[in-house]
């Protein structure tokens, strides 16, 4: 084989593989043109459509244009091939016409796929005839084409079975996060219920009054986990209402905290609020997505400080919920704003995995982003970006 030969062969060799199979070919037979002339090419599957043969890929590279070519031209010839499993050369008879559009000289060669025959089938307008020596190379070519297009098939059936097993394990998830998190209060409540009520048992009004205190606590955690399943089927089927009025995010942000501070005494909190202009929000939904935040920075950086900032940019405002907790680590982050996603290890603290999901959402519908910033060991932040302008 001389050099040239060889260079090309290993080039070939290079495209097979490539992320995208489609590029993988193009630059195959971009390769393979420069020492085997053909005007246009494409490749059949004999095995989708019954023994009708279906384009999968189709290029017109020749004469400076690159771009998917109508592929009815080959058809007859493949089916020739897949019926023979065999080479097939075919030269137009006849007068030559003056349009070479009108000469199609055709080589179509079997192309084994795991899941069914194919063709490959070139053409050549206006000639000249396949010269028994170039066929080999050609035949080389399909053999590399055939493993692209493996590889794509490889690369698919990976990715669905990931999606598949994906599925299953939310399933999973779901079922066993949503009958755990509603045991537990269910449990809470049964429990301090019966306590009350066992006749041959007085307790003294203290007692009476810390076991109702639980059981009303117990109830309100029960209200607003269903609240919250509601809430995110409802943003899912994209069914909840938003009423967008003029608010002033500085003002939400101290309410916000205000309200939290009021609740819970021993918390370390710096605000550094820019003056903000009013926007266009849902001042509910805004503020069950602060108030998420806040209680998961307190939920799971307990005793550390946390940082709440507004700043206010010309065409958004952002606002940000730093804390220094343990952080999250990176392989989770994909999957982090996913309903009943819950990264694993917070043990013995209660949730369903949809807050983040609900202030996804939430912040969408206003047109915002949110994203997390985060450093093992060193804490969490989470980012809100909203429009200043409702337009
Ligand atoms: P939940 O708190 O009910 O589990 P969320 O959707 O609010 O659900 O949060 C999803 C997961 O993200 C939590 O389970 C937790 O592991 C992680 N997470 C959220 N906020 C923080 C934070 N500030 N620091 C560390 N992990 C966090």
């Amino acid at each position: 084989m001389d050099s040239e030969l060889l260079d090309l062969v290993v080039k070939m060799d290079e495209c097979v593989g490539k992320e995208d199979w489609r590029k993988g070919l193009d630059s195959l037979f971009s390769t393979l043109r420069k020492k085997f002339v053909f005007d246009n090419l494409a490749i059949y599957s004999l095995a989708a459509a019954g023994g009708v043969p279906e384009a999968v890929y189709a290029r017109a590279i020749g004469r400076g244009r690159s771009k998917e070519a109508e592929a009815s031209w080959g058809e007859e010839i493949a089916n020739q091939v897949a019926s023979t499993g065999k080479v097939v050369v075919f030269s137009p008879s006849g007068k030559a016409s003056v349009d070479r559009i009108d000469m199609p000289y055709l080589l179509g060669l079997p192309l084994n796929l795991s899941d069914g025959n194919g063709a490959l089938v070139f053409v050549r307008f206006g000639g000249p005839e396949y010269a028994t020596d170039q066929i080999p190379l050609a035949a080389l070519a399909v053999a590399q084409a055939a493993r692209t297009i493996e590889h794509r098939s490889l690369r698919e059936n990976l990715a669905q079975l990931e999606l598949a097993r994906y599925r299953a394990q939310f399933q999973d998830d779901f079922i066993a996060t949503i009958s755990h998190e509603l045991h537990t209060p269910i449990g809470f409540i049964k429990g301090y219920t019966t306590s009350l009520l066992r006749s041959d048992t007085i307790w003294d009004p203290a007692t009476q009054r810390e076991f109702l205190t639980i059981i009303d606590e117990e109830s309100d955690h029960l209200v607003s986990l269903v609240d919250r399943i509601l809430d995110s089927a409802r943003l899912q089927s994209g069914n909840m209402p938003m009423e967008y009025q003029p608010v002033r995010l500085d003002s939400l942000l101290r309410d916000v905290v205000m309200r939290t501070r009021n609740r819970v005494k021993a918390i370390d909190v710096d605000l550094e609020l820019e003056s903000a202009t009013p926007i266009e929000a849902d001042t509910v939904r805004l503020t069950q997505v602060f108030d998420n935040l806040f209680e998961n920075a307190m939920k799971y950086a307990p005793g550390t400080k946390i940082t709440i900032s507004l700043k206010v940019l010309p065409d958004k405002q952002v606002v940000t919920f730093s804390d220094r907790g343990p952080g999250i680590p990176s392989e989770h982050l994909p999957f982090l704003f996913e309903r009943f996603y819950r990264v694993p290890g917070h043990s013995g603290k209660r949730g369903a995995g949809l807050g983040l999901f609900i202030c996804k959402q939430i912040i969408l519908a206003h047109r915002g982003q949110i994203s997390v910033k985060t450093a093992p060991g060193k804490g969490t932040a989470f980012v809100i970006e909203l429009p200043a302008h409702s337009s």
